[in-house]
């Protein structure tokens, strides 16, 4: 039978944005919309805004284009882009890859505020891709009544915090305990002593999505909003086992199913932080310079355009997150960036968009 991961795949980095509805306090406080999106283009245009409080900044009109653009800030629109339809358009087709064997990949990257969380976990009653992509891969599996294949499902939970790297899935009780990255020749960078739970249907999977969730680092920062200063790494690995009835030989596919939840990209020096915090943010930064640049390098080694200059050498080993992630990033892996932004927020919108645009 032919086995997807021998065909060559180029462009295995997608890139999207998607901008969110207004919140009560922007609207108490009279915040206008500086984000238009063109359905048709994919275009998203960034527009200076009108009251830029006596700011003597020049503020200018800014064009990116992206793989998608989910307009997700009025629900009455007609390109409202629904929790439905960013799974349509992007989960369910890394499902397909997984089943085909492919290791996957998706990253909210975003300010504290701008929606990663409901991108990512949403609400009880508005599912995000990860309880969708849960809910699909057991429906999937369900479907699939073929007496001669296995399919087993295992999920883990951490967090990278400070570069230090914690389990979701044990509850915190007193002193935090951090894990060991190690390397082992066969299956490259893992998490020493890391939890992972085989689950055999959906219930199990949202229960210990919940847990993680509440066991996640939080701390508040000037921002006034509790901000989530931690990358938290969802993943489920999906094994199948194939036997062949004619020949009794069996054969394994097993793909890696990450989501992950970055922590917000407001830069330290904004956020009035010192001392602890301060250097809690740069090295949140650090995870996340060295995830862009790894991304970026991964899309210029398979752009066809660049094909004739050396490939580039992918940065994974300068933070804890890439070196984690470095079999589920590049080589026949599919990679996608979701871009989470504020309707009103030109400096930080400005540097999202800038971050997704060098990841293309
Ligand atoms: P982050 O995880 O980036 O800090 P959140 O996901 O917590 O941000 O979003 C901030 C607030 O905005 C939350 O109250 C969330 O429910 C709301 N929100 C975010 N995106 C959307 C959206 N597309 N539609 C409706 N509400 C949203």
């Amino acid at each position: 039978p032919r086995d997807p991961r021998e065909e060559p795949d180029n462009g295995n980095v997608r890139v999207v944005v998607r901008v969110r509805g207004f919140l009560p306090r922007e609207i108490e406080k009279g915040a206008r919309n500086i984000i238009t999106m063109n359905p048709d283009t994919q275009e998203t245009t960034l527009h200076p805004p009108k009251h830029s409080n006596g700011s003597k900044k020049a503020y200018e009109k800014k064009n990116f284009t992206f793989d998608r653009s989910f307009w997700s800030c009025d629900p009455r629109d007609p390109h409202y882009a629904s929790q439905e339809d960013v799974y349509d358009s992007l989960g369910s087709e890394f499902l397909d890859h997984n089943f085909d064997g492919y290791h996957t990949c998706i990253f909210a990257y975003g300010q504290t505020g701008s929606g990663k969380s409901y991108t990512m976990m949403g609400t009880p009653h508005q599912m995000g891709l990860i309880p969708k992509t849960c809910k699909d891969l057991f429906e999937r599996i369900e479907r699939n009544k073929d007496p001669n294949v296995t399919f087993y499902v295992r999920v883990s939970y951490f967090e990278v915090y400070n570069e230090h790297v914690r389990d979701l899935l044990v509850p915190r009780r007193g002193e935090v305990y951090y894990l060991k990255v190690r390397e082992s020749p066969s299956e490259g960078p893992y998490v020493k002593d890391l939890t992972e739970v085989p689950v055999r249907d959906i219930k199990e999977v949202i229960r210990l999505m919940r847990l993680g969730d509440k066991n996640r680092t939080v701390a508040s920062t000037n921002m006034n909003d509790t901000s989530s200063r931690s990358h938290a790494v969802f993943t489920l690995v999906l094994k199948q086992i194939y036997h062949d009835m004619s020949t009794d030989e069996t054969t394994e596919r097993l793909a890696r199913i990450r989501l992950v939840d970055l922590a917000g990209s407001e830069r330290a020096n904004s956020t009035g932080a010192t001392g602890a915090r301060l250097r809690e943010g740069s090295n949140i930064n650090k995870s996340l310079t060295t995830l862009g640049r790894v991304i970026a390098a991964l899309a210029d080694n398979s752009s066809g355009s660049r094909q004739s200059r050396k490939r580039e050498l992918i940065p994974y080993r300068d933070s804890i997150l890439t070196w984690l992630l470095k079999d589920s990033l590049g080589g026949n892996s599919k990679t996608a960036m979701i871009a989470c932004i504020s309707p009103t927020d030109y400096e930080e919108t400005l540097s999202t968009l800038r971050y997704a645009d060098q990841a293309k």
